[in-house]
């Protein structure tokens, strides 16, 4: 790990679903945060997918808390049925009580009022099933979710935030794109992530692992990463440079002088790297 890799924001993914883990539905929750988190400068440790069930979402609570994670953000579970059990689950695990939260109560009011005004619902009761949604574990806040029914939550247990957010992928995006500004904004300040990708004309990988070796000791702060990037008599190899840092000239600069040492290292070898520019951002 760089140096700048370890003093970014730790985060740590919990997805939870029975339908993630018989195959019917892929996460791709998960992959889309890792990029939105990385991209703010965060440094994704490690990713739980877990199934509907209280002794499952504990365990990866608990692994996580005790890890000292910054950021755990749950996906999933926070919806009107029975096997929507997240945020029950979270009371457990963390031994509050679960609480009717008069805010998010009102969300949810007003969220069946507007559906029901346009005939998206029969009626604007909060039922049983709607008041289930409003109910939190103590000391947590709703964030408002402009996509669908179901507030998510937010709840700080010591130094770590805990953020449960919906399933659904759309009403995900909209409340971490959205409702979540504030928060990102003030765990990841201006950070910044960004990656570069270049193609080499080389045949062997394990030879030009040891080549990069060197270029990677002089850079400490830039992450060097190759990847077969297509196999065959014309194979080429794809080498990506990332790092994190305070502001995006700081990583630019540290990008730029790995990459040119890298290209200065290969051609004295003789081998040719271009840009990628298809992954490069
Ligand atoms: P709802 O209020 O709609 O029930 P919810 O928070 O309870 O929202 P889930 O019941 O867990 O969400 O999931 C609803 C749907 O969202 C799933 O059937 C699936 O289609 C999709 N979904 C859930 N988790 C993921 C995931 N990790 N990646 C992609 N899609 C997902
Ligand atoms: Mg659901």
């Amino acid at each position: 790990m760089s140096d700048v890799m370890s003093a970014s924001i730790t985060c740590e993914i919990i997805a939870i679903g029975n339908e993630l883990l018989i195959g019917d539905v892929q996460d791709t929750n998960t992959h889309w945060l890792i990029q939105r988190l990385t991209g703010l400068g965060g440094f994704v440790r490690r990713c739980f997918i877990v199934r509907d069930e209280f002794p499952a979402i504990a365990a990866a609570l608990h692994a996580s808390l005790a890890d000292h994670t910054r950021l755990i953000i749950t996906s999933g579970g926070l919806g009107p049925t029975g096997d929507d059990l997240t945020l029950a689950a979270v009371a457990a695990a963390l031994s509050l009580p679960l609480v009717e939260h008069a805010q998010a109560m009102a969300m949810l009011a007003k969220r069946y009022q507007e559906l029901a005004q346009v005939g998206w619902v029969k009626s604007a009761e909060m039922n049983a099933a709607r008041r289930k949604m409003g109910m939190f574990p103590q000391g947590a806040e709703p964030i408002y979710n402009p996509v669908g029914g179901a507030p998510a939550a937010q709840l700080q247990v010591d130094a770590t935030t805990i953020v449960c957010l919906p399933g659904v992928p759309p009403e995900l995006k909209g409340i971490f794109t959205q409702s979540m500004q504030p928060l990102l904004n003030e765990l990841f300040g201006s950070a910044t992530y960004q990656l570069r990708s270049l193609i080499v004309d080389c045949q062997d990988e394990s030879f030009l692992a040891a080549k990069l070796q060197s270029v990677v000791e002089r850079h400490p702060q830039v992450y060097i990463k190759s990847r077969a990037k297509r196999f065959g008599p014309d194979m080429r190899i794809n080498v990506t440079l990332s790092a994190t840092g305070p502001d995006d000239p700081t990583v630019t600069a540290l990008i730029d002088a790995a990459q040119a040492d890298l290209q200065a290292t290969l051609e004295a070898l003789g081998l040719h790297c271009e840009m990628d520019t298809t992954r490069s951002g």
